[in-house]
C-alpha cells in the first residue's frame, strides 16, 4: 500500500495509506477535503481514521471526519478530552487489539502531555506489520515482526539546546523534551527492535525548528541500513512487505 503524507508537523498532521480498495487514515489534523482529493472523493473505501491524542494538530479537524462518515478510532480519554460524542466515534484500549475492516489494530500507550494517547501496532496482508507512533518521547515498547516503521523523530538535543542558546524560551524547550521523540530516543527505539524484515522508515513529526531533515535521515539510515524517508507533506512512500 501506499503511504500518503497530507501534513506532518505541528501545523497538521495526517496520514492516509491507499490501495484501489481501502484505506486507513492515521490523524486528523487537516481538512477532511484535502483527504478527499488525496482519494479522488472515493471515501467510502476508508476504513477508519485512528487517532493518536486530541491535540489540534492531530484531531482538530475531527468533526469534518465524522460527518463525512469516516469511523474513528480513538482512546476514551482522547475522546473525553475532544468533549465530542458521535456514533461513529469508537474507544479503542491500550493492549486490546481490535480489527477495523481488515486492518488489526493493537493501540499501546505512549508518553505524550495529554489524556490517554496511544500508538498503533498495525497488521494488514498487504503492508505486513507496521508500528505508528508520534508525539511520544519514548515508546516503552519493542515489536516482533515489523515489516516498516513510522515512527516520530522531532529535534536533536543539540539543535534545541543552539535554539536556547539563541533565545528559545527554556519553558519551551522542558515541554519539548517532556512530549515529543529525541533522534537518539528514535535511534534508541530502532536499535531496541529486530528490523531484519523491515521494508522501510519514515520519520514523523519533524519539529519545523529544532530538526534537521536531511540530517536525521542519513544519521537513522546510516544506523540501521534501511532506506529512510522523512515524511514531508505531499509526499508517497511505500508501505508493503519486502520481497526477500
Ligand atoms: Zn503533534
Ligand atoms: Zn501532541
Amino acid at each position: 500500500m501506499q503511504l500518503q503524507v497530507i501534513g506532518s508537523s505541528s501545523s497538521g498532521n495526517n496520514y492516509v495509506l491507499t490501495n484501489e480498495d481501502m484505506a486507513l487514515v492515521m490523524e486528523a489534523g487537516a481538512h477532511v477535503n484535502q483527504l478527499k482529493r488525496v482519494l479522488d472523493f472515493n471515501i467510502t473505501k476508508i476504513a477508519g481514521c485512528l487517532l493518536t491524542h486530541e491535540h489540534g494538530d492531530h484531531a482538530g479537524h475531527v468533526k469534518n471526519y465524522l460527518r463525512a462518515g469516516i469511523d474513528v478510532y480513538a482512546s476514551q480519554g482522547t475522546i473525553d478530552a475532544l468533549g465530542i460524542s458521535h456514533h461513529r466515534l469508537h474507544p479503542l484500549k491500550a493492549m486490546q487489539k481490535q480489527i477495523i475492516k481488515g486492518f488489526s489494530v493493537l493501540p499501546f500507550d505512549v508518553k505524550h502531555d495529554c489524556a490517554e494517547p496511544l500508538g498503533f501496532l498495525i497488521n494488514h496482508p498487504d503492508t505486513g506489520t507496521f508500528v505508528f507512533a508520534t508525539d511520544t518521547y519514548y515508546i516503552p515498547y519493542t515489536f516482533q515482526g515489523l515489516n516498516n516503521v513510522l515512527i516520530e523523530c522531532n529535534y536533536s538535543r543539540d539543535i534545541l539546546d543552539e535554539n536556547v542558546r539563541n533565545g528559545l524560551a527554556t519553558s519551551i524547550r522542558d515541554r519539548v523534551i517532556q512530549s515529543h521523540m529525541e533522534l537518539q530516543t528514535c535511534k534508541d527505539f530502532l536499535s531496541a527492535n529486530d528490523l531484519s524484515q523491515v521494508h522501510n522508515i519514515v520519520l514523523l513529526h519533524l519539529s519545523d525548528t529544532n530538526s534537521h531533515a536531511e540530517q536525521f535521515r542519513s544519521t537513522i539510515q546510516e544506523l540501521t541500513g534501511k532506506p529512510v524517508f522523512i515524511a514531508d507533506k505531499g509526499s508517497q512512500i511505500q508501505i508493503s512487505k519486502k520481497a526477500f
